[in-house]
């Protein structure tokens, strides 16, 4: 179980990994599209961790509103609103919660993933966050089934994301900038599904 105030420290590191690996996003964007995610990310969540400073921690899904809605209205790329649609569909989720446990966490991100695919029209295999997101979903259903403990289950959504993240190295964007270029995307590996395994990553080394 997590609580608001956990859950707020949690949405605190994301924002100092994204300023972290800032440099290293953009890069990334560089090569297969226009070099900001790193910048948006950081920017974002820079605005959400100010947003988020004054909340009580009392209804957790009021908190994650406050991030996709900081996030929708901060960042210009795409990663904008397709990262704040999932953080409101989890807002959904988790209205009313004062802690989640590993169920709701599957849940809410099951409905973060059905957010992304709606508003981006993609899916698994298009080079995108969702190559490092569903695996890491299926990850995490998968051990929690198992009876494996909170933290040894994300332990395995995050390798799982990164996985993916390998994987996207492997395949032609179909979604996004990077789909412009066609093959020549191959080779190199997805902004978006690497911020997305940061994330998950963060979320792990804060249990
Ligand atoms: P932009 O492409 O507008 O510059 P960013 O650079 O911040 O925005 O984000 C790019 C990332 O967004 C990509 O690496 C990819 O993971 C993700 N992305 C782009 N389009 C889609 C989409 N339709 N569905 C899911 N993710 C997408
Ligand atoms: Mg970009």
């Amino acid at each position: 179980m997590i609580n608001g105030l956990g859950i707020i420290e949690i949405i605190n590191k994301l924002a100092e990994v994204m300023e972290k690996n800032k440099s290293f996003l953009t890069e990334l964007d560089a090569a297969i599209g226009d070099g900001d995610h790193g910048l948006n990310m950081a920017k974002g969540f820079q605005a959400v961790t100010a947003k988020i400073r004054d909340d009580d921690g009392k209804n957790i899904g009021d908190i994650l509103k406050k991030v996709g809605m900081t996030l929708v209205s901060t960042v210009g790329g795409a990663s904008g609103p397709l990262y704040g649609t999932a953080f409101m569909k989890a807002s959904v989720v988790a209205n009313g919660k004062e802690e989640i446990s590993i169920e709701d966490f599957i849940n809410m991100m099951t409905a973060a993933i059905e957010g992304i695919k709606m508003r981006g029209k993609g899916e698994a295999g298009d080079k995108t966050m969702l190559d490092a997101l569903i695996p890491a979903l299926e990850a995490l259903i998968k051990a929690q089934a198992t009876g494996k403990s909170s933290k040894a289950a994300l332990e395995e959504a995050k390798k799982a994301a990164y996985t993916g993240v390998e994987f996207t190295k492997t395949i032609a964007a179909k979604k996004g900038r990077a789909s412009y270029l066609g093959d020549r995307s191959i080779g190199h590996q997805d902004p978006g599904a690497t911020s997305s395994a940061l994330m998950l990553e963060v979320i792990y080394n804060s249990l």
